[in-house]
């Protein structure tokens, strides 16, 4: 909302100046819905443009004399589905209320903005008086409203990566099942990842020279987050990877061939999804979720769940957010809670982590607030771990050319490297930090550049274009650019090189791929920013929910980000994913099973 009005501002700014220049309109007269707005028009069709997420977007606005008959997007490079809402939602909205005065869609605001900028600027080339647009329409009564009650076997709350992993699962096991989502679309944190999903596949990974084992998985895991998660979970998390991507496959997802490690992986296992960011996983959940009938439901947030007398959990209250009725849904065999984590709720994560302050960047989306840990532990669920929560070295959301970590070289502003790429992303993070800024250099080659995207659908030509990619054809033109002398950063890219040769440097790192030196070269800044919180709801084997005596809250499940006890203090890159799929699918089954 905070980047509408900043736009809003700008709209009417620009509104004043058109007046002064005496452009054609009436004073603004409808506030309400089907009410015809005075405004006179030129009629015609007009296009606008602005700058979106990936790119330019373009509009086309067809005006007839007295309205605004429709709103188009005709050209974007938005990322798919994450953009589909605001895309097709903010034409239909201006069109339907005559107004721009429109809100921007909570998870899209850049998108949202986008199609506004672009609309605007269509009708300054029309000629209109934006002033005359910025009415606010409200569609809401005040009525209040009647309670919906429903009914399945299985309440799944929350439509991320974990819930459609356990909406399928249970509906591959005979269930019908009801999935509640907040935002106005699915996918949540799991569409705006990486796409990384680590597995063991000794077979392809042999293929590419990589020794690896299921062994191997659990030791980086465990140990990697300083033995604190539960290592039954864990091995059944390393052991059902493989399963896991496989049983992805089977309903149509796409994964690179060519096995790499995403930073903090630290082993290259990483399985890459080919659409871009998390897109393939949630398209290919939410299509197989449909096909076993799932009924998905957006706009509506969970509240309470609700328990019988014998204290087991029999479904939950629930309110659509767009105009407040009251739902009641009941879940026949339980309800599976997988609401993901909370690191957008500054209040929730500065309780468990003071220094986790509000200027602290996320990569979060909006509805990473945690309701699912409140709502479960007023049923009585027992938390793990809260205190373990991950900064992610690459933030923030542009991620310059690649995620991948194998050919990238991490200079800080005097030029230098400072630590092993490879390392933890908590060790990393805490190296970023004690160096000048905050921050740091990601330097590539163009040999990681394989495609016009990276790995989350950005167009590197725009990311360059917007500075935040910056290119040279060497590395001494590369280091001018972003004020480093060239001779040390030249120097530092000299002495890499030696170690790729040797496999062995000051700081031990241990994954060596590409030198770096192919022009041209990148370099992106970057720093930490609040991204998994690895604690949260403790759950068994078969994902139940338990209390603080380690009792079974009998039909409790609980999948994903809102779990704790799996990470321990520090998650490896690529494995959170392989976490909502396998203990979603295990939920889904277990839930049906019981
Ligand atoms: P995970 O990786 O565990 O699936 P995600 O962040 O991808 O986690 O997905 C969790 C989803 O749950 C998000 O889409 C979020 O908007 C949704 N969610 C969070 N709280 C609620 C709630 N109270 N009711 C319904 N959905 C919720």
């Amino acid at each position: 909302m905070k980047k509408f009005r900043t736009l809003l501002v700008l709209v009417l700014s620009i509104a004043m100046l058109l007046t002064a220049f005496g452009c054609q309109s009436n004073e603004p007269t409808s506030s309400d819905e089907g009410e015809e707005s005075s405004t006179t028009f030129n009629a015609g069709t007009y296009m606008g443009e602005a700058q979106g997420h990936n790119g330019t977007l373009k509009v086309e606005v067809v005006l007839s004399e007295d309205k605004i008959e429709e709103v188009n997007v005709v050209e974007h490079s938005e990322t798919p589905q994450i953009s589909d809402v605001p895309l097709n939602q903010i034409p239909e909205t201006i069109v339907k209320n005559q107004s721009l005065a429109v809100d921007t869609i909570s998870g899209a605001t850049v998108t949202s903005d986008a199609v506004l900028t672009a609309v605007t600027k269509a009708l300054e080339g029309a000629g209109v008086e934006i002033s005359a647009l910025s009415q606010t329409v409200s569609n809401e009564s005040t009525e209040p409203k009647e309670m919906i009650s429903k009914s399945a076997d299985v309440v799944v709350i929350g439509g991320g990566g974990a819930g459609l992993s356990a909406a399928v699962a249970a509906g591959e096991n005979g269930g019908k099942v009801i999935l509640i989502e907040k935002m106005p679309m699915l996918g949540g944190n799991t569409i705006r990842s990486g796409g990384a999903y680590n597995s063991a596949d000794p077979e392809r990974q042999k293929e590419q020279g990589i020794e690896d084992s299921i062994d191997k998985h659990f030791k980086q895991t465990y140990e990697g987050g300083d033995k604190a998660g539960d290592s039954k979970l864990v091995k059944i998390m390393v052991e059902n990877g493989l399963d896991g991507k496989h049983w992805l496959e089977s309903y149509g997802m796409e994964f690179r061939n060519e096995i790499g490690s995403v930073v903090g992986s630290l082993w290259p296992r990483t399985h890459q999804a080919v659409k871009p960011a998390g897109t393939g996983y949630i398209e290919t959940l939410e299509k197989a979720a449909k096909e076993y009938g799932v009924e998905i439901i957006t706009n509506v947030k969970a509240k309470e769940i609700i328990k019988d007398e014998s204290g087991r959990v029999i479904g939950v209250k629930a309110e659509n957010v767009l105009d407040k009725t009251p739902m009641e849904i009941m879940g026949e065999k339980g309800v599976i809670l997988a609401s993901g984590g909370f690191a957008a709720n500054v209040e929730m994560r500065t309780k468990y982590v003071p220094s986790l302050t509000a200027d602290k960047p996320t990569t979060n989306h909006p509805g990473a607030t945690g309701d699912g840990i409140v709502m479960a532990e007023d049923v009585g669920a027992q938390l793990v771990g809260m205190e373990h929560i991950q900064l992610l070295p690459m933030a923030i959301e542009l991620v310059g050319p690649t995620i991948n970590v194998e050919n990238s070289i991490f200079v800080n502003k005097e030029g230098k490297r400072f630590i092993n790429e490879d390392n933890r992303r908590d060790k990393l993070c805490e190296a970023i930090l004690a160096q000048t800024d905050g921050q740091y250099y990601m330097i590539n080659d163009s040999q990681v550049i394989t495609g016009p995207n990276n790995e989350t659908g950005q167009n590197i030509e725009e990311l360059i274009e917007e500075g935040i990619i910056v290119k040279a054809d060497t590395i001494e033109d590369l280091a001018q650019k972003i004020n480093i002398e060239s001779n040390v950063l030249k120097d530092t890219v000299d002495k890499f090189n030696k170690s790729v040769d040797e496999q062995k440097d000051e700081f031990g790192r241990k994954l060596w791929k590409n030198k770096v030196e192919k022009a041209p070269f990148y370099a992106t800044l970057r720093y930490p920013a609040v991204h998994h919180t690895m604690g949260g709801v403790k759950i068994n084997e078969k994902t139940q929910v338990l209390d603080a005596n380690d009792e079974i809250i009998p039909g409790f499940y609980a999948a994903g980000e809102i779990t704790g006890g799996i990470h321990g203090t520090n998650r490896l890159g690529g494995n959170a994913l392989l976490d909502i799929v396998v203990f979603g699918r295990i939920s889904g089954e277990n839930i049906m099973n019981q």
